[in-house]
């Protein structure tokens, strides 16, 4: 089975992310004013859980069963494309390997 993977992880906080607008998204404050930080996701409405059961390979030992955040904006606008399905959007990789 495949999973989704964690593209774009943040070394601050150690937030999965699948996109680079969520990751961007979840860092606030002013570059070199020394007040950047991580916004945690689950406290944003902008952010959207892709899945609870990511792989994360950033690091020697992969880690399974995290988290893995996108913009909510962006899960929509994906179900949308694929006419409301959820799997459709994510799954179609899924559903090749278990052919
Ligand atoms: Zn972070
Ligand atoms: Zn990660």
């Amino acid at each position: 089975m495949r999973r989704v993977v964690c593209r774009y992880h943040c070394g601050v906080c150690g937030g999965h992310f699948s996109s680079l607008n969520g990751f961007a998204a979840h860092r606030a404050g002013e570059h070199g004013a020394g007040d950047r930080h991580c916004i945690e996701p689950l406290d944003d409405a902008r952010f959207a859980e892709l899945t609870e059961n990511g792989l994360c390979a950033m690091y020697a030992v992969e880690q399974v069963g995290i988290v893995v955040w996108t913009l909510a904006a962006d899960l929509q606008r994906a179900r949308e494309r694929s006419g409301g399905s959820e799997r459709a959007a994510f799954g179609v990789a899924m559903d090749r390997e278990a052919a």
